[in-house]
């Protein structure tokens, strides 16, 4: 059996993989090194003789990719010990219903649980919160925001609430492009939580200024299917017990994210990215790749009049790069000749329109390269 065939691929390939430049936003591009080793293992995976899509999850070869996969996510993020690492499902999206439901419990403490609204996912986790906290005796509350020049800067004032059960963070937005150059100044004691689904892993995370991060994988960390969430050990108790039990982090904790049968698959692949990110030298060359290639295609943005990025240069994303040109009509003509051109995967998302280069960590420099010599190219022929 084999797929329909879209359109050929274009001459101007990535010489060394033969594949084209894939600047999709997400599921994004993973390394070649992962998925040759992906292709061996799909067939039969450490000598078992069976491939690792059709393993029992309590089996020995599944122990062990777990045990792994834990172990070098712990090492590349240099995650404390009293912090749990979890594999879970749902996507980041059930993560806006999982963090009030675990963190906010009714009859506590608290009052409000604050988030600051970045974006567009920033939004929808607000959403959420509204949606879910009154019936926990709560309130959702604005602690910042930057909606007022459609989210082209990091927020810069901060009205947090009194006693906030936890403030909620988007590190990067992948729609509008732009990133949170350090934490927020959220005040000390208080529980920091933070999406970090398009950044994750793109530099050096200082751990220990968190309550829990979540991210899903398929940007920076592998395919579809696994979430991530690294978690301070003391916030699992927070979490009433009548909560269904899929959805607290206690049980995925205690059951090693193994509860139910998990995505296997997603998870063997998310080890693998964190093996790739080892063998590169971890989050300090990860940085430094990610701030070489997204430079590469910024030059070409501040050296041109025919190019507006998105973003405040203070507040441009290393993972996400938003940019229109003089109209809406020569954007659809960009996007569609570069598609041409072997650069798939560059229309914005729809509430910004314009074009996006998410450049994660496993893009090619060659790419970025790529595009910057298309851009120059389609302002000379246009502009
Ligand atoms: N948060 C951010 C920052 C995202 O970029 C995305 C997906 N693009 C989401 C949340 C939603 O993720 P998922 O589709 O895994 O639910």
């Amino acid at each position: 059996m084999t797929l329909t065939a879209s359109a050929p691929v274009s001459a101007a390939v990535n010489a060394a993989s033969k594949r084209i430049f894939n600047f999709s936003a997400g599921p994004g591009v993973l390394p070649d090194e992962v998925l040759r080793q992906i292709q061996a293992d799909v067939w039969d995976i450490a000598g078992s003789g069976i491939g690792i899509l059709e393993h029992s999850h309590r089996g020995k070869v599944v122990d062990r990719v777990w045990e792994e996969a834990e172990r070098d996510c712990r090492e590349v993020g240099n995650i404390p010990a009293n912090y749990k690492v979890l594999f879970l499902t749902g996507g980041a999206t059930s993560q806006n219903h999982m963090v009030p439901m675990n963190l906010f419990p009714k009859g506590g403490q608290w009052k409000t649980a604050d988030y600051i609204i970045s974006g567009y996912w920033a939004q929808k986790s607000f959403d959420e919160g509204k949606k879910l906290l009154p019936g926990l005796g709560g309130e959702a509350h604005v602690a910042a925001t930057s909606e007022d020049r459609n989210h082209c800067y990091i927020p810069d004032k901060f009205n947090f609430s009194a006693n906030p059960a936890y403030v909620h963070w988007t590190s990067n937005n992948t729609i509008f492009g732009t990133e949170w150059p350090s934490e927020p100044p959220i005040p000390e004691g208080v529980v920091s939580v933070c999406d970090a689904s398009s950044d994750i892993y793109s530099r050096p995370i200082d751990v220990t200024k968190y309550g829990l991060i979540y991210a899903g994988a398929q940007k920076n960390l592998g395919p579809a299917g696994c979430t991530v969430v690294i978690i301070r050990e003391d916030l699992l108790e927070r979490c009433p017990k009548d909560v269904p039990t899929m959805l607290q982090y206690r049980v995925h904790a205690k059951d090693g994210s193994r509860h139910n049968t998990p995505p296997v698959f997603a998870v063997y692949a998310t080890g693998l990215v964190f093996k790739w990110i080892k063998s590169q030298g971890g989050l300090a060359a990860m940085q430094k790749r990610n701030q070489e290639k997204a430079a590469i295609i910024y030059d070409v943005l501040d050296s041109s009049k025919f190019y507006r990025g998105h973003a405040d240069k203070a507040a441009r994303s290393l993972m996400n790069i938003t940019f229109r040109t003089l109209s809406e009509q020569l954007d659809e003509q960009f996007v569609k000749e570069a598609k041409a051109a072997g650069l798939d995967g560059l229309k914005g998302h729809r509430s910004t329109g314009g074009m996006r280069a998410s450049t994660y960590n496993a893009f090619p420099r060659a790419g970025c390269e790529a595009l910057a010599q298309f851009m120059r190219d389609f302002e000379r022929k246009h502009g």
